[in-house]
């Protein structure tokens, strides 16, 4: 079977686990920050947060800007129901706009959407391509609106020349092992405003401070800390954090594996009829290649299943990405309406992911190449 995306360890990622585990620290230690100034460095960004996982970095993406009951976020649903399952978490409402061509939320559509209660943009750079950030920034600036990234798929993505995790206010990452990175279960976020660097260092670890200088009472000795906010443990452990140092010095090469493939499947499907492929390269932007996308259309569209079907019986893992967020029952019972976002259900109903991820050989790519070409081409004719 050819995974549709995979980790790659090696040794060097296994011997940095052993010497973490054999430290004198488990949960979050030394290692944690020094992942966190790894981290920062390579984004460009002032601050780096980790948390135990990119869901839990949403949620105190979400507490740090203090959403309350009645406050609205502004999102597409092309993604993973995490971005926004955690604004309801903290009592939002999130509300849905559009994609445009490239899978990414159409800036064009936010305004109309903006409301008294409006409190955040969210955007997720869907596959690994960053959003238009010169004009979610602007929109984000004249509402006085806070700009969040879900950088779940573009750790090593550019804006600009500007690394993703140095362009919103506060950007997430996840190292979940398919995204670019892994620590098994990890996630981190990026933001350059220290006010919220210091907000989400306490709601990662119960709310609690033990620095003097941030007490808001007298302390009553030695052994005093205070629990300032409502935190939770969202902790990443040192082990984890180990492993991520490791990862992290192999990312330029994760990056140019996965282009290369990109560049390849281009290059081989690029004529096929009715398949429309994610463009190769954009003047202001670079793509981490998280996935890619295939999208099925014209008399292609009907046939999605069937593709789908033939790859996994010829054991090439795909997947489907995504289902629009607001179609999944609980939504649905929330109330929203099947309908309101067309273009994303038009995606939603054409997609395949096929495989990519770093260790991806030729040959597998030569494989995956073949059968779609195969299964395609009979569909086109009948
Ligand atoms: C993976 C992912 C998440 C959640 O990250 P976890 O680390 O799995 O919690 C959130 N948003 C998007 C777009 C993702 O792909």
């Amino acid at each position: 079977m050819i995974p549709y995306s995979h980790q790659f360890i090696d040794k060097e990622d296994a011997d940095a686990v052993l010497a973490a585990l054999k430290s004198d620290w488990l949960t979050q230690g030394p290692k944690v920050k020094e992942f966190e100034l790894a981290l920062a460095k390579y984004c460009g960004a002032k601050y780096a947060v980790a948390i135990s996982n990119g869901t839990a970095a949403l949620q105190a993406v979400y507490f740090t800007i203090n959403i309350k009951k009645g406050d609205e976020i502004i999102t597409s649903p092309l993604t993973f129901a995490a971005t926004t399952n955690a604004a309801i978490w903290q009592g939002a409402k999130p509300v849905f706009v559009d994609i445009n061509k490239d899978g990414n939320i159409d800036s064009d559509l936010i305004e109309k959407k903006i409301t008294q209660k409006t409190k955040a943009i969210v955007v997720v750079d869907y596959a690994g391509l960053p959003c238009d950030f010169d004009v979610l920034k602007k929109i984000a600036k004249k509402h006085k609106l806070i700009l969040i990234e879900d950088a779940a798929h573009s750790l090593g993505a550019e804006y600009k020349s500007a690394k993703v995790g140095s362009i919103a206010d506060l950007t997430i990452f996840s190292f979940h092992p398919i995204k670019s990175i892994t620590t098994g279960e990890g996630g981190a976020v990026m933001t350059n405003n220290k006010d919220f660097y210091e907000k989400l260092l306490l709601f990662r670890n119960h709310g609690i401070t033990k620095d003097q200088n941030k007490f808001l009472n007298k302390s009553h000795g030695p052994w005093y800390y205070e629990m300032q906010e409502l935190g939770l443990n969202y902790r990443l452990t040192d082990i984890q954090a180990a492993l991520g140092i490791s990862q992290l010095k192999k990312l330029p090469d994760f990056l140019k594996k996965r282009d290369m493939i990109a560049k390849n499947y281009n290059k081989e499907l690029g004529k096929t009829e009715g398949l429309v492929l994610p463009k190769h390269s954009f003047k202001d932007r670079k793509s981490s290649r998280h996935l890619y996308p295939i999208l099925l259309t014209g008399k292609l569209q009907s046939k999605r299943k069937d593709v789908f079907e033939f790859l996994q019986k010829n054991k090439i893992g795909v997947q489907v990405h995504y289902i629009p967020v607001y179609w999944h029952p609980y939504y649905q019972k929330l109330g929203y309406k099947k309908g309101i976002c067309p273009k994303a259900e038009e995606w939603y109903k054409s997609e395949i992911s096929i495989p990519i991820y770093p260790s991806l050989k030729k040959e597998s790519q030569k494989k995956v190449i073949k059968n779609l070409k195969e299964i395609l081409n009979g569909k086109i004719k009948n």
